[in-house]
């Protein structure tokens, strides 16, 4: 679906769709976060706490897929890596190619952490 005021494309995706894809991503990177959350967070787009629980901000539900995706990969591979150092950029590279370009092209998404 299209804005017709924008030309940008809209995302009616539903929280148990966006949860699914989180799962699908979960599974792909054999990753077992203990509990998946998407809730109200207006100051990060997604966290993830030290005992394996991810939370991420219904805000995402709004964003291009390839975005989404992004913050996705990204928050589960602080359950492998919890920096973001060479080895996180280097699985980062490995899982989603061109992660950088994406997070070039969102611009603004700086201003909320991961
Ligand atoms: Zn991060």
């Amino acid at each position: 679906m299209m804005d017709t005021s924008t030309g940008k494309a809209i995302n009616l995706q539903t929280k148990e769709q966006f949860k699914a894809e989180i799962a699908r991503w979960a599974a792909v990177m054999k990753v077992k976060p203990v509990q998946i959350r998407v809730q109200r967070i207006t100051k990060k787009w997604a966290s993830c706490s030290s005992k394996g629980r991810v939370c991420f901000s219904t805000d995402l539900l709004q964003e291009s897929s390839p975005f989404q995706e992004y913050v996705i990969v990204h928050e589960l591979l602080h359950l492998q890596v919890p920096n973001h150092g060479k080895l996180f950029k280097s699985l980062m590279n490995a899982y989603l190619p061109g992660w950088e370009a994406i997070l070039a092209e969102r611009n603004g998404s700086a201003a909320r952490s991961l």
